[in-house]
């Protein structure tokens, strides 16, 4: 079965995914990465990406994710985005503290493309919030959501949550709808237990059965999701690797084939990232 079919099917996701760098501006609670200013960076070379993008284009994949990390603490991060939106369409994800003036400025060049962002937003109580993540995070994705609307660009909300009552998750929606994000475009989905959330007893165990797989390429090698990377005590968690050759991107599309060929569907409680 090649990628083609298998996404045809529904057996397999149509993104791929990339892991631009690991290391972010800020340091939050339930971070799987361990993503923190000081992380070693695994940057995943622009040049190697984009061969990759082109390669997974050619076999049937549809569209692209970018996480990290904090992807925009890449200076070339627009750069990456506009050549793989003109090559398939693309999803980043951020955590929204990034966006001054001549960084909102650089994405008018993203405009015209297929380009969407994810904002990371755990809840709408600011205090809430930024407990999980940092200071001004709340603060600084609805500041930076209407900017990225007026130009264009396609927003959408990433919810991560640990335990959260109905009343709170129905605030939370309420609060997205009231920033002009469509329903379609709000993602809320559970801690996974891994990286620093294992360290400060949060979220729920990641195995591969209730995991969503999508192909996912770091520089470190190909995973299962991304949500399987994990970083614990700066070492990378391999137990989701599915190999450590990432290009020619056929060495890990046909490793995905064989595990989703093999595995059947996650159950219901499912992590995925987007
Ligand atoms: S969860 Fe995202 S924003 Fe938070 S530390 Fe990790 S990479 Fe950075």
């Amino acid at each position: 079965m090649s990628v083609a079919e298998a996404i045809a099917r529904g057996e397999l996701r149509g993104r791929l995914w990339f892991y631009t760098n690991y290391h972010c501006n800020i340091a939050c609670k339930y971070c799987l990465t361990e993503s923190r200013p000081q992380a070693p960076r695994r940057l995943l070379d622009e040049k190697l990406l984009l061969t990759c993008a082109q390669e997974a284009r050619d076999l049937g994949f549809l569209d692209f994710g970018v996480t990290g990390g904090e992807p925009f603490l890449r200076p070339d991060m627009t750069s990456i985005l506009r050549q793989l939106a003109s090559i398939r369409p693309t999803l980043v994800l951020t955590n929204g503290t990034l966006f001054s003036d001549r960084l909102i400025d650089e994405m008018r060049t993203l405009a015209h493309l297929p380009v969407a962002v994810q904002f990371s937003l755990d809840s709408s109580d600011e205090k809430r919030n930024d407990a999980m993540r940092d200071d001004g995070t709340h603060r600084n994705v609805v500041a930076a959501i209407p900017k990225l609307k007026q130009l264009g660009i396609r927003v959408r909300i990433g919810s991560t949550v640990d335990e959260e009552d109905p009343d709170s998750i129905a605030r939370l929606r309420q609060f997205v709808a009231n920033l002009g994000v469509d329903a379609d475009d709000h993602i809320i989905r559970p801690i996974a237990r891994v990286g620093r959330a294992e360290t400060n007893d949060l979220g729920i165990a990641v195995s591969q059965d209730n995991i969503v797989p999508e192909l996912t390429l770091t520089a470190e090698g190909a995973f299962l999701s991304p949500a399987a990377p994990f970083v614990k005590d700066d070492r990378l968690d391999i137990r989701m690797l599915l190999t450590r050759v990432i290009q020619p991107v056929s060495i890990p599309a046909a490793a995905m084939l064989r595990f989703v060929s093999g595995h059947g569907t996650p159950s219901e409680v499912r992590i995925t990232c987007a």
